[in-house]
């Protein structure tokens, strides 16, 4: 049920608990964050409160300057661990705020490909789609493209790829997404408050946006691929 991104100079493990503790408000039943580190996604997902997140952590440590972050209010398959977001392949995390709503068509599509899933949840087939697309030899922002153009539903979701160590990519679609800058870090959020505690310059997507962000900036594009410019805004939110 909420969202957000950091693409930063130092870890982010921290900041993106603290991100998501500002999207408690929303409701949520479980958590999770993944980060690139060493060049692999690695996940930590707790069911519950985000207390039970940050017990995890305590206990197994997530490195990483470039991650994701979720809390879930489960539409498709139990709230439990495995089910919590953020959902992987090797290739590919993401996280997910919605619903696909022709995810088992997909589902199905991708399994006789040889995809195999390991949840209950509608947004897995969002990771695998971009798998599929970039094992089809396209860049990675080719593969989100393509893989975007074949969802229905509402949706916001960021996306990181294994290797790609200066690239998060988000898009939107009935549900809200905000793009942060900050000091040679950017960030991403379901709103300006949960970016509050890194920056309060934000732009807001607009419906059908997705965005190509690098620790540098952003490239916003519409749902037709055309870069778009959207303005960016000081957000009052306190901190
Ligand atoms: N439909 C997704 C799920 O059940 C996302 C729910 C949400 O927005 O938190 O996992």
């Amino acid at each position: 049920c909420g969202i957000i991104g950091i693409i930063g100079k130092s870890e982010v493990s921290d900041r993106l608990v603290e991100g998501l503790a500002r999207l408690e408000y929303r409701g949520y039943d479980s958590a999770g964050i993944a980060t690139l580190t060493g060049g692999a996604i690695e996940r930590r997902r707790a069911v519950g409160k985000l207390q039970a997140l940050r017990e995890t952590l305590a206990g197994n440590a997530l490195p990483g300057v470039i991650g994701i972050g979720h809390t879930r209010w489960a539409t498709h398959g139990a709230p439990t661990e495995g089910n919590a977001h953020p959902h992987a392949t090797e290739q590919v995390a993401v996280v997910h705020n919605g619903i696909i709503e022709n995810f088992a068509d997909l589902k199905d599509e991708l399994q006789q490909k040889g995809h195999r899933f390991a949840t209950q949840t509608d947004s897995e087939v969002i990771a695998h789609l971009v798998t599929f697309y970039l094992a089809e030899d396209n860049d990675p922002v080719t593969a989100f493209h393509k893989a975007l153009k074949r969802l229905e539903g509402a949706f916001a979701i960021a996306v990181l790829i294994r290797g790609e160590d200066d690239l998060m990519l988000g898009a939107r679609k009935g549900s809200p997404l905000a793009i942060g800058r900050g000091d040679g870090e950017m960030y991403l959020g379901s709103d300006a408050y949960a970016l509050a505690p890194f920056t309060n310059r934000v732009t807001y997507l607009k419906d059908g946006d997705w965005a190509i962000i690098t620790r540098e900036g952003a490239e916003i594009r519409d749902g037709a691929g055309n870069a778009v410019r959207r303005e960016e805004k000081l957000s009052d939110a306190s901190a």
